[in-house]
């Protein structure tokens, strides 16, 4: 049963001519998916619906060949062709009773039309903001006209498909309504240009414009970034993005209002908290009367009540704590609380986008695979006939698969070496800023704790021979990995000889013991070439016992696969906050007593470092030895009643921690079963 206090989240809201039964709105986020996978979009949109939320957006829909952003995946609206497509995902969504939005979008500067080659189109003469040698073209006033009926038309276009709530969208500065409406894009002299008025008719001409069009059934929404952290350079919410607000206030039907650009708006929990946007977003209810959705990671239904009960948003807005549970909404509605599957804020959903390839969760492993391979977040095959499951090693892939087994019905026995669940992620959310990893455990014991077929055992390390004794039908190995001390990674593929010595310190020996695995007091070089997260977050941690650390890599910036996860500025901003030194293009090329010496990667000209400690952050190598011992005696297996072995996660091929999950949780599918990679069924 619901408990009273969440009723306000379950009140109907009425947006325009269109009403959703509650206040679970998934704002409009990208898929990685949309028109080039579109069944496997709409499954995805249709899986939010059936978990209750009351709004279900698109991600960004192209409404003309001028704005092309290709190859990314997003959504588009360019003809009829797209309508057919789109009509299909609405139904999907009013199929649970959910109303559909649709994101119209003209991206302006913020693309090179590498598809269409067509020249940009944007407010001003300038070069494109991403990173092609293409330059857009300053609009004449046939081109204003054009982008409008352009606009107009993918609205009709959008109202035929079906969609309850259509976008005008002016964030993360992405679209041309933004361009034209900021100083910094805009330096037109006639009516569209120069003072605030000017540089807003052509957002408030497309909104009237859009409503004439559709809005006799269609809710108008404006996508607005009130803020966007860049000082006077850009909107502030206690300047022209209010101000913004306060001009249009009763024109659209919704405010949906967040920062920009997207690394300000979607932050990882590394730099923000639960509700970190209502610091900016809080003044929009007090200058409109109409309802506002407003994001911030919000996974509490008690945060959202407040934010609601407190006047700062009407509808809770989400893209990733949607993506981590999309059942969230059901599960308050139910009194579920505690089977709530939190975002953890880490973005790998963002990094699925940025990569070009269908979005992936570290928290949930079945999303982006709904269509392709039928998986479903709450429901899972049951077995056949009983089967019994050993799974040895607890982190997150050995927790997943075991709970997902244990969700199919199999009797599951899980025996961790360890005094802690959790493996690498209880480890990693002891370093700074990564508390919330711990979600990613703290979710999957919950689950297994309250199941009855599941026996769980801590400071059980297994030998081949425990396991040929125990006789267990299925034998899972997910042992996970250890990091390399020796050098090997991207860049040096055979292992450093001067690494040998006992002024080298693994990650793992930071993990576990924190700085007190650092002798002495002298300096620290962390040097990193798995150009992640890693590396980064062991130099804050150093840095902030007091001891002073330079950073090696021979990546050209800091940490350069976070720039997917959309914190690399955040990360070596901090680093050098913390006074931390950073060498980049470098690598090692010897170390003696207090004293590194590092080698441009291009010319191979040295340079010394004060040195008394190095940690290498390279790679990891799997802990197979279990799974060798075991490989070793296959003939004996079916004698022991054991049929399968199979080692899984990062024993397998280390990796990051959604891939665990997905590796656990695809083996939990897998058994017993015909479940299949399904590569060839993307579509
Ligand atoms: P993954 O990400 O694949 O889950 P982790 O490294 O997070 O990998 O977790 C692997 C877990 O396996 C660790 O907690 C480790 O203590 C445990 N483990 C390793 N070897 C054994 C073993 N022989 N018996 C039981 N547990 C083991
Ligand atoms: Fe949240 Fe990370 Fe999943 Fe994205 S990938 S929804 S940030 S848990």
């Amino acid at each position: 049963m619901r408990d009273p206090r969440y009723d306000i989240l379950f009140e109907p809201v009425r947006i325009g001519p269109v009403t959703t039964r509650n206040r679970f709105y998934q704002v409009p986020h990208c898929s990685g998916m949309g028109h080039r996978y579109p069944e496997a979009d709409l499954s995805l949109r249709r899986m939010k619906a059936e978990g209750g939320w009351g709004v279900v957006s698109t991600q960004e829909t192209e409404i003309h060949p001028s704005s092309d952003i290709s190859p990314s995946n997003q959504q588009r609206i360019w003809d009829d062709h797209d309508v057919d497509r789109l009509k299909k995902l609405t139904e999907a969504v009013h199929e649970h009773g959910s109303l559909a939005a649709i994101q119209l979008v003209h991206n302006g500067i913020h693309t090179a039309n590498r598809l269409t080659r067509i020249a940009p189109y944007g407010p001003s003469d300038m070069v494109v903001d991403v990173e092609d040698p293409v330059q857009a073209r300053a609009m004449d006033k046939a081109d204003i006209a054009a982008f409008r009926t352009w606009h107009r038309d993918a609205a009709l276009r959008a109202k035929r498909a079906g969609f309850d709530i259509v976008y005008v969208y002016a964030g993360h500065d992405m679209t041309l309504l933004q361009h034209f409406l900021l100083q910094r894009h805009n330096s037109r002299t006639d009516e569209y240009g120069g003072s605030f008025e000017n540089r807003l008719r052509l957002f408030r001409e497309v909104l009237a414009d859009t409503r004439d069009a559709v809005g006799d059934r269609c809710a108008i929404a404006v996508r607005f970034a009130v803020e966007e952290l860049l000082g006077a350079d850009g909107l502030q919410h206690d300047g022209e993005g209010r101000d913004v607000v306060a001009a249009l206030a009763e024109e659209p039907d919704l405010w949906d209002v967040n920062l920009s650009n997207w690394s300000n708006d979607s932050q990882t929990a590394r730099f923000s908290q639960e509700g970190f946007q209502e610091a900016y977003t809080a003044f929009v209810k007090t200058v409109t009367t109409k309802p506002v959705v407003g994001v911030g990671r919000y996974t509490s239904p008690d945060a959202m009540v407040r934010a609601i009960r407190s006047g700062v948003l009407d509808l809770v807005g989400a893209a990733r704590p949607s993506i981590a549970d999309p059942f969230l909404p059901k599960k308050i509605e139910e009194g579920r609380i505690d089977d709530i599957r939190e975002c953890i804020g880490c973005n790998i959903c963002t990094a699925g986008d940025n990569t070009v390839v269908p979005i992936r969760c570290t928290q949930n492993p079945t999303i982006g695979e709904e269509a392709r391979k039928g998986w479903h977040p709450e429901i899972i095959p049951s077995l056949a006939k009983p089967e019994a499951v050993l799974i040895i090693g607890g982190g997150p892939t050995g927790l997943e698969a075991a709970r997902a087994l244990a969700q199919r019905g199999a009797d599951v026995t899980v025996a961790e070496a360890g005094r802690e669940w959790g493996g690498r992620v209880t480890k990693e959310a002891k370093l700074p800023g990564l508390a919330t990893w711990a979600r990613v455990r703290d979710w999957r014991m919950g689950q297994l704790r309250q199941a009855p077929n599941v026996e769980l055992y801590l400071d059980s390390p297994l030998t081949a021979e425990d396991v040929l004794s125990y006789g267990i039908r299925h034998v899972a190995i997910a042992t996970g990995a250890r990091w390399r001390t020796d050098g090997v990674g991207r860049l040096h593929r055979s292992a450093l000889p001067f690494l040998s010595g006992n002024a080298v310190v693994g990650v793992d020996a930071l993990l576990e013991r924190g700085t007190a695995a650092l002798s002495g007091n002298g300096p620290v070089v962390i040097f990193d070439d798995d150009r992640y997260y890693m590396a980064s977050v062991l130099a804050e941690m150093i840095a902030l016992s007091g001891r002073r650390v330079t950073f090696v890599t021979p990546a050209s910036i800091v940490a350069p696969w976070t720039d997917h996860t959309l914190e690399q500025r955040r990360v070596q901003t901090r680093l050098i906050e913390l006074g931390i030194d950073i060498v980049l293009l470098h690598q090692l090329g010897d170390f003696r007593p207090d004293v590194l010496s590092v080698e441009c990667i291009y010319s191979g000209r040295r340079r010394e470092i004060d040195c008394s400690i190095v940690v290498p952050v390279t790679a990891r190598l799997p802990v197979a030895r279990l799974w060798h011992d075991l490989s070793a005696r296959a003939e004996v297996w079916t004698d022991h009643g054991i049929e399968t072995v199979e080692r899984i996660g990062d024993c397998l091929a280390p990796g990051i921690i959604a891939a665990a999950n997905y590796a656990g949780h695809f083996y939990a599918r897998k058994l017993a079963s015909a479940q299949n990679e399904g590569c060839d069924a993307y579509r």
